[in-house]
């Protein structure tokens, strides 16, 4: 099943891997030192760590990129981004 909407937790150590996996739907801000979900990829059009807005991800994007967002997931070394279904 297409994942809903994808946010990153607390500790983000601004690896770059989940950019790199799935560079549809996340990106590293640097400046912030987290990764968050970029507007693009979300309903409501901001960019953030999706943590408290949780919102959806846009189309058919949780179908099309569920692979690389679970290995985004898969491969973040502090395991902090959570997907709902
Ligand atoms: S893979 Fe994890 S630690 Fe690395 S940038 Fe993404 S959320 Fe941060």
């Amino acid at each position: 099943m297409a994942f809903s909407s994808v946010w990153i937790e607390e500790g983000c150590t601004a690896c770059d891997a989940c950019a790199d996996a799935c560079p549809e739907v996340f990106k590293v801000d640097h400046d912030e030192g987290t990764a968050v979900v970029i507007a693009d990829a979300r309903v409501d059009g901001k960019t953030s760590t999706n943590e408290a807005e949780k919102a959806a991800l846009k189309g058919d994007l949780g179908s099309a990129q569920e692979e690389s967002i679970q290995d985004a997931a898969d491969g973040c070394p502090v395991g902090i981004i959570q997907m709902a279904k």
